[in-house]
């Protein structure tokens, strides 16, 4: 089975991506999703096992579905999103709706409290079987971006300071972070760090808010201008990635 390869961050690209500003973990998802939908588009396309995984995930998730659309793509994500689709009619075909059965008083009942009807077997078939293969393949990459982390932390607390001197991590992944971290040290030298980072960003929404305010909008803004637009990736994560400008081997376009 060719599996897509995995991206294994260096010590060297998280530190690189801490000064970037953002969420170094969001960054670098982001370069290991682009790169195992490349592996998947180009070694991994014609390994049925592939296809029916994303079947069964009932294809890519939201975020990570519109990285396909990248120059070269077309054919590739023809086929398995092919698979997709027969597999969401195969199910529907074959699987009874027992919600139908209800009475219209029941059904009318559960549209009013929002219910799904229970026991449905259709809509239970519908909904996604396993997760996305590449959110599965981020767990592992938040692993290896946690490890790397501590493993440096172990050594000396350079990174700590990077970290501090960084735009922090988004709250999943200071979480991320969090849940890999064993030793009650470590732990509070990275919330401290998280810390300081959250209270100058407090501050910069404060100027910003106070900036806002008739009486001192003469002053004009200064780096605080976008401050609520990081606050938002640094706490919802950042906007979800659009067509991808990267990757793209050539194939039929
Ligand atoms: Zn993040
Ligand atoms: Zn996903």
């Amino acid at each position: 089975m060719t599996k897509p390869t995995t991206y294994v961050p260096y010590y060297d690209d998280i530190v690189e991506a801490m000064a970037a500003g953002g969420c170094a973990f969001c960054a670098l998802q982001l370069v290991a999703a682009e790169k195992y939908i490349d592996s998947l588009l180009w070694e991994s396309v014609n390994d049925p096992r592939i296809r029916r995984e994303v079947s069964a995930a009932r294809g890519f998730c939201r975020n990570h579905a519109w990285l396909l659309v990248r120059h070269g793509s077309a054919l590739s994500s023809a086929i398995i999103y092919q698979d997709v689709v027969r597999t969401a009619a195969r199910v529907t075909a074959e699987t009874p709706a027992e919600g139908g059965r209800r009475s219209l008083g029941q059904r009318l009942r559960a549209l009013f409290r929002r219910q799904t009807p229970p026991n449905d077997a259709l809509l239970a078939a519908l909904r996604p079987q396993q997760p996305c293969p590449v959110c599965t393949n981020a767990e592992l990459v938040d692993r290896y971006l946690s490890e790397t982390v501590l493993a440096s932390l172990a050594k000396s607390n350079a990174i700590i300071e990077k970290y501090r001197a960084s735009a922090g991590l988004c709250l999943h992944h200071f979480g991320t972070l969090l849940a890999h971290t064993h030793t009650p040290g470590t732990r509070q030298a990275i919330i401290d760090a998280q810390l300081a980072v959250w209270s100058a960003l407090d501050a910069e929404l404060a100027e910003f808010i106070r900036k806002n305010d008739h009486r001192f909008r003469r002053e004009g803004f200064g780096a605080e201008r976008d401050s609520w637009e990081r606050t938002m990736a640094l706490t919802s994560g950042p906007p979800p990635p659009s067509k991808s400008s990267r990757g793209g081997v050539t194939q039929t376009s």
